[in-house]
């Protein structure tokens, strides 16, 4: 059975209760990087042009482990929300309790967002009891976080056995689907995938099966030396652990079609934020670590991508965060941007990759949720869209 999405409710009336992916970098409590806001806005205006009589907003914000921290408060949403939408948007002090159920009774109250779901413990435990006093707010429920489809938690898996019929996906979390599914069902070929980033304990699955379906799969980033080590090469002090090492030379015995394509060169220092200096072998000297791909690896992974129709990029491809070691995420970035070919790029660090490159409008592309688009591709399903259809 598949899951409804908001263009097949009807809103006229109701009181709609939403859960967003509000998880926005804060520095001194201003938001830093609004994307995960822009990307909900069409929901949101979709739902308030459609006649809904009262939108309840909802989301999680950082990790403030089930207690209340103002460090973590959705207040900043809040004001800029106002200010996208030109209209009053009221905040409350808790997301259960407090008044919320009196103030959605008052009848100048349209537009609600709710404190920090994560703020009690029971939304991480996935609280049937937390989840049900959520329900009550909404006749109808819209699930539009896919960055935050990949957890069972109270509001996005629970609270589903509340909406009988009534639950349903927002534009942004049918956008996600439907991109992703292009890649898992039917990607063009030939089909190359990108994993870089730092993680490969997390990453494990999804190379894994992505093995199975991509044409090629570059390899890049910390993630790169497990591989290169496991191959025999030397990769100084660079991010590798044993444990990694051994995932590694479980996924190159697995890779029988050679399908897995490594960097040959590297900007590496002695340490990190060090002297950048360019190594042209594959090998690293015992006291650098590799901070960046080389100018020969960026040559070969350009010409691997050169003839893709479909590319998934999640992980980038050194420390770009230092602009000594960005060129070889950067130089990627535009080459991926300038393919005639489906992009997709995931993961919040290539993310903000593509976005300070000035190459992020040019992907077909860019997910919103790094963690659950990798699960997604995994296991082509997610707790919070299976959730969806508990009703259905
Ligand atoms: P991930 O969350 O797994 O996508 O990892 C992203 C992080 O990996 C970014 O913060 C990068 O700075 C980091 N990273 C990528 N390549 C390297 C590298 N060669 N050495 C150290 N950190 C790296």
């Amino acid at each position: 059975m598949a899951i409804k999405y908001i263009h097949q409710a009807d809103l006229d009336g109701k009181k709609v209760l939403a859960r967003f992916d509000f998880n926005v970098p804060l520095q001194d409590g201003k938001i830093i990087d609004t994307s995960r806001v822009d990307r909900a806005l069409p929901t949101i205006k979709y739902i308030l042009e459609n006649g809904a009589k009262k939108l309840i907003l909802m989301s999680h914000h950082g990790r403030p482990k089930g207690k209340v921290n103002m460090d973590y408060s959705l207040g900043p949403v809040a004001e800029y929300l106002a200010e996208k939408l030109n209209q009053e948007v009221i905040f409350t002090e808790s997301a259960i309790g407090c008044g919320v159920k009196e103030l959605l009774t008052l009848k100048d109250t349209r537009i609600v967002l709710l404190q920090n779901l994560r703020f009690h413990p029971e939304e991480e435990k996935n609280d049937m009891n937390f989840a049900k006093e959520l329900a009550v707010y909404g006749d109808i429920y819209v699930n539009d976080a896919f960055g935050a489809a990949h957890r069972k938690h109270a509001s996005v898996y629970a609270i589903n056995t509340f909406y009988n019929k009534e639950a349903y996906g927002g534009l942004l979390l049918e956008q996600e689907v439907l991109a992703l599914n292009k890649i898992l069902m039917s990607p063009k070929k030939p089909f190359v995938a990108i994993v870089g980033g730092a993680k490969v304990a997390d990453k494990i699955k999804t190379i894994e099966k992505l093995l199975i379906n991509v044409d090629k799969l570059i390899i890049g980033g910390a993630m790169a030396y497990p591989f290169l080590k496991a191959k025999g090469q030397r990769v100084g002090t660079s991010l590798c652990s044993e444990d990694d090492v051994i995932l590694a030379t479980k996924i190159l015995k697995a890779d029988r079609g050679n399908k897995i394509e490594l960097p040959c060169d590297h900007i590496v220092s002695e340490k990190f934020g060090g002297t950048p200096e360019s190594c042209s072998s594959v090998n690293i000297n015992d006291d650098k670590m590799g901070l960046d791909i080389g100018p020969s690896s960026v040559s070969k992974f350009s010409q691997i991508l050169s003839t893709a129709k479909t590319v998934l990029w999640n992980g980038p491809m050194g420390a770009f965060e230092n602009t000594d070691y960005a060129a070889g995420t950067y130089a990627l970035c535009e080459t991926i941007a300038n393919l005639d070919a489906f992009t997709l790029v995931g993961g919040g660090d290539s993310v903000s990759a593509a976005n300070k490159s000035g190459y992020a409008d040019k992907f077909s592309h860019i997910s919103t949720g790094g963690g659950a688009s990798l699960e997604y591709i995994e296991k082509g399903e997610l707790p919070g869209i299976q959730a969806l259809k508990f009703g259905v």
